[in-house]
Parts: C-alpha cells; sequence; structure tokens
C-alpha cells in the first residue's frame, strides 16, 4: 500500500476561511451578532467559484477497488445496536413534501427542480428565517427549499448553490426572495465560523453567553417525551414535532420555536433536547443544530418560566402562517374536524372553565361564574344581522367564537323555541342560511364543529396553562387575505412563464 498526504480544503462554507478579513479565532466583535457577521464578510470578502473547489492531483490519483455494489441494511450495519422499532424504513410518509435522495445528483436534480423547472426560488420562497411578512407563510408546500440534508451531508456546494442563484438573477428574476436565499447561506457560515469562536462553549447548559436562568433546569424525562412525541397539547409545536419524527425535518420556524418553549415555557435542560434533534434530523450538522440551540433558543431562559405560556408566538405565528389550520391538520389529523381557530387552540374548548367544558350538546359549556368574554370582531358581525347582543356573545363562547356555527345556533334556537319571528326575521334568518351556504328551507339540528372530537382523549390536554390571544379571528383573516394576494400572483406569474417562450402572430 502506497504513502500519501492528506490535504483539507475549505469547501463546506460560502465563504473560503482564508477570504474572511478576520481570524474566527480572534474576531474583534464579528460574532456579537448576525448582523456584524454579515456585514463584514458582505463588505470585505467575495464568494469563490466553485470550480476551484475541485482539488488538482499532483501525483497520479489513487484507484480504489469498487466497493459492495449494494448498500449494506441499517440493520447489518449496527449490529446488536440496531432497534428496529425506531427504524423508520424506507417507506415515505405521504404527508411529508418531499423524499430526500442522498448524493449529488439528486442534489443537483433539486436545485434544477427549485430554481428553473418551478420557479420557485423566485415566486414561493419564504427562507428558514422570515417569519414576519404576514403575505409569507412558513407552513406552506415549497416555501423552503429543503436543501438542508444535501448542504449539511456535502453533496451540494453552497458556493455551486450561489453561482446557480446568480445565473437565476440574470436570467429570470431578481427580487426579495432571491437575496434571501444567500442570507440563509451566510446565516450558516455564521453558525460554522461562530463555533470556532465558541469551540466547546455550544454544548455547555449555559452556552457561550453563560446564559443563567432564574430557575433551576428541569430533567424531567416525561416532560421531554411529550415534547418529542408531539403531545405538548399545544397544536403549533406538536405539528411540528411529530414531522419531525416522521420525516427528519421541519422547518426552521417550528425548531426555534418549540425549543423556545421547551426552555420558556417548560424548563427541560435544552442539552436534551439537542441531542433528540442530533439523533432524528435528516440535516444534522453539529454547528448548525448546537450554535441555533445556544444562539436562537436559549436567550429563552431570559424569560422566566411561569405556571402560564410565555412563548406567545405559538399562538401569534400559528395563526399568521397557518390562518387555516391546513398544516396543523395534516401532521395532527386527530383535530382535523375542528373549525380552524379551535384546532390551533384547542383549549378554546373549555378546559379554563371551572366546570370542565363541554355539554352534552357537544357545545362549549357556559362558565358557572356567569362571566365570560367573547371577541368584539365577531360579536359585532352577529349583532349587525339583527341578533340580540346577549345572546349573540353567549353563543359565541359556546361555539368557540366560530362566528357562522354561532349564527346557525341562533337561529336553530329561536326556531325551537318558537319565538316568533316577524316576516323580517324569517327573511334575516334565509338571509344568514343563504350567506351560510345553507338551504334556508332545511331547517336540521345544528352539527357541533368539533362533533366526534374527545379533548383530552383524541389530542391531550396542554401541559401548562394556556393563554388565547385577543382578536385572533381578524389575525387569521388578515393573513388569509395577504395570503391570497399572494397565491394569487404567484399563479399569474407562473402562467405567463407558462405561456413565455411561445410567440404569437396576430392573425390577418
Ligand atoms: C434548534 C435548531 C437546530 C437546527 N439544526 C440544524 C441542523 O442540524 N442542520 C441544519 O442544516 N440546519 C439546522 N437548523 C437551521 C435551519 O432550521 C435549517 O437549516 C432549515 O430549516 C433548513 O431548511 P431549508 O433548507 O428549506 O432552508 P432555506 O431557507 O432554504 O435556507 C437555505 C440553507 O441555508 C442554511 N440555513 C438557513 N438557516 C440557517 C440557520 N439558522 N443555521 C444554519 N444554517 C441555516 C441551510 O443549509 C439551508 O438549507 C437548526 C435551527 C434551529 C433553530
Amino acid at each position: 500500500m502506497a504513502a500519501g498526504t492528506l490535504s483539507l480544503f475549505w469547501g463546506f462554507e460560502l465563504y473560503h476561511h482564508d477570504d474572511l478579513t478576520f481570524d474566527p479565532k480572534r474576531p474583534r466583535g464579528a460574532f456579537n451578532s448576525y448582523t456584524a457577521f454579515r456585514k463584514r464578510v458582505e463588505e470585505g470578502s467575495a464568494v469563490r467559484a466553485s470550480h476551484l473547489e475541485t482539488p488538482s492531483f499532483k501525483m497520479a490519483a489513487v484507484h480504489w477497488s469498487r466497493g459492495d455494489a449494494e448498500v449494506p441494511s441499517l440493520q447489518k450495519v449496527m449490529g446488536s445496536a440496531y432497534r428496529a422499532d425506531l427504524d423508520p424504513g424506507e417507506e415515505q410518509d405521504p404527508r411529508a413534501e418531499i423524499r430526500w435522495v442522498g448524493g449529488e445528483t439528486a442534489a443537483l436534480q433539486r436545485v434544477q427542480q427549485y430554481l428553473w423547472d418551478e420557479d420557485s426560488l423566485g415566486l414561493d420562497y419564504v427562507g428558514a428565517t422570515m417569519t414576519m411578512d404576514p403575505a409569507k407563510s412558513c407552513m406552506r408546500d415549497r416555501a423552503m427549499s429543503k436543501f438542508s440534508p444535501w448542504l449539511a451531508h456535502g453533496c451540494l456546494s453552497p458556493r455551486k448553490l450561489y453561482e446557480e442563484v446568480k445565473r437565476y438573477e440574470r436570467e429570470r428574476r431578481k427580487n426579495k426572495s432571491t437575496y434571501w436565499i444567500t442570507h440563509e447561506l451566510l446565516w450558516r457560515d455564521f453558525v460554522r465560523f461562530g463555533s470556532i469562536y465558541a469551540g466547546t462553549s455550544i454544548f455547555l447548559i449555559g452556552g457561550p453567553q453563560n446564559v443563567r436562568p432564574k430557575w433551576s433546569w428541569s430533567s424531567d424525562r416525561e416532560r421531554l417525551n411529550r415534547w418529542i412525541e408531539g403531545e405538548t397539547g399545544f397544536p403549533f409545536i406538536d405539528c411540528f414535532m411529530r414531522e419531525l419524527k416522521a420525516t427528519g425535518y421541519c422547518n426552521h420556524m417550528g425548531r426555534e420555536t418549540a425549543g423556545w418553549f421547551l426552555i420558556a415555557d417548560l424548563g427541560l435542560d435544552w442539552r436534551m433536547a439537542a441531542v433528540w434533534f442530533e439523533s432524528v434530523l435528516i440535516d444534522y450538522e453539529p454547528t448548525a443544530n448546537w450554535y441555533n440551540w445556544t444562539y436562537r433558543c436559549l436567550p429563552a431562559a431570559s424569560k422566566v418560566p411561569i405556571d402560564r405560556l410565555s412563548s406567545v408566538e405559538i399562538l401569534k405565528w400559528g395563526t399568521q402562517h397557518d390562518p387555516d389550520a391546513t398544516y396543523i391538520k395534516r401532521w395532527i389529523p386527530s383535530l382535523s374536524s375542528l373549525p380552524g381557530t379551535v384546532a390551533r387552540e384547542p383549549w378554546r374548548l373549555g378546559l379554563n372553565d371551572s366546570d370542565g367544558g363541554v355539554a352534552s350538546d357537544g357545545l362549549r359549556a357556559l362558565p358557572k361564574s356567569g362571566q365570560f368574554s367573547v371577541s368584539q370582531g365577531p360579536l359585532e358581525a352577529l349583532i349587525s344581522m339583527g341578533f340580540d347582543q346577549k345572546d349573540a356573545a353567549m353563543a359565541l363562547y359556546q361555539t368557540w367564537e366560530d362566528a357562522d356555527a354561532a349564527a346557525a345556533l341562533l337561529l336553530s334556537r329561536n326556531g325551537a323555541s318558537e319565538a316568533k319571528m316577524d316576516s323580517d326575521d324569517d327573511d334575516l334568518a334565509r338571509a344568514v342560511a343563504l350567506s351560510l351556504g345553507e338551504n334556508p328551507e332545511a331547517s336540521g339540528p345544528v352539527s357541533p364543529p368539533q362533533q366526534g372530537f374527545r379533548y383530552g382523549v383524541d389530542y391531550p390536554k396542554p401541559m401548562i396553562q394556556p393563554v388565547s390571544l385577543m382578536n385572533t379571528e381578524q389575525a387569521e383573516d388578515e393573513a388569509r387575505q395577504h395570503q391570497s394576494r399572494r397565491d394569487q400572483q404567484i399563479a399569474a406569474s407562473k402562467r405567463q412563464k407558462g405561456s413565455g417562450g411561445q410567440s404569437f402572430q396576430k392573425p390577418n
């Protein structure tokens, strides 16, 4: 056997280590924040051409004998450590958006598909860290590139990807989305080079900043397992955790909010959770995982966990990114019969009521104290239809503020009690029924929106006291409108592209 020299190449990052204007070991402020880092690299460094990554051999290339033609099974490789119950096998979960196949060929095919075939980069792309724009939802198919497993395992060079993005900008379109993917690749460099500086402190419980919460970290395994299994009772957390377990992937917002919740609301030692991520992520990469935990999630420890939910992003972002709870219902099918608002916040089913909640007719029981509050928007909508304010408020409360269900309930009650409706009221009843898309003549019993769903059995009650946000319906509506406008723009651009390239002659 001949001896040879081992050469190492800096090919994993977007920016080459030697092109930085600072030494990552002695960075002079470059890692104070992501923004500081981004400014330093954007101002002083350039991205090298990807073809420079190809190593040139001074000696004759080494020839390896061909390995086994077949990849050995997991069971064979792992021997006695293999556990069949943890092996997801080759079957793809039908709910997953894509199936990742290893290797450079598949990686380049995905680039071709996402950028060129589907035009998704310029039209659908939202990006891992873009959470604030109400028109953009991270929870839609095609909103994420899903390049991360290929990037993490060295199947896709970030410089090659960068060149393709630049070419796309020249040949197709240049917009905020095309900038944003480069920004995400810079995030990737930030965690890589930042870890050179932080060293092993990313594995310490206080992280590089030595964060010390006012409470003691808990290592309660049972709580951790509920979080891992997606059984916390908070659908916005559970949908991501279930997706992660089934596919090895969930988007950045899901990873981050699940991390905040685990730290600030459950007070658990986050390293147990980071180890779970390490074991299950299909894009696992040590610095991306551990640095993100310490940089993005650990600051949540400065919030004091109390006995009620403090990570309100779980409610706000759920409303903004998933107004109809479509994504939540995809990963938690037991919630699919519920109205969107209730599927996102099932504690509206009456958890806080002293009497425990659901009455025998399936509607939410009114609190014994007689005091309750409902959102102004839907209440005004019902009053403007001619319903009495008090009746409308009660109906709204009983239907978890589903205005359509409340109107139907009020109408059915009016009929049942044979409260005399004059002809105006009949007209109103017809108008409301029509506006609900129903046949006004068929006055059947009201179906409670959650019929068949057993709260606490089909889906767990929350691990900690939840809260509900004010004006959720209004926020849902705004998100829906923004997103549907964006959908229309995307569809129009795709149609244009579809007819693009063909030239038409004006008929004579
Ligand atoms: C707690 C936690 C753990 C994480 N663990 C990992 C991990 O092990 N491996 C991993 O690749 N990413 C990790 N991330 C970062 C991020 O969530 C994923 O990179 C992203 O969700 C991948 O989806 P995408 O390819 O569609 O991203 P896109 O939005 O398309 O971004 C393009 C690429 O940029 C990189 N990127 C984007 N954001 C980040 C970021 N914050 N940190 C590092 N790289 C980023 C990824 O390589 C990604 O493929 C973690 C984030 C958190 C909060």
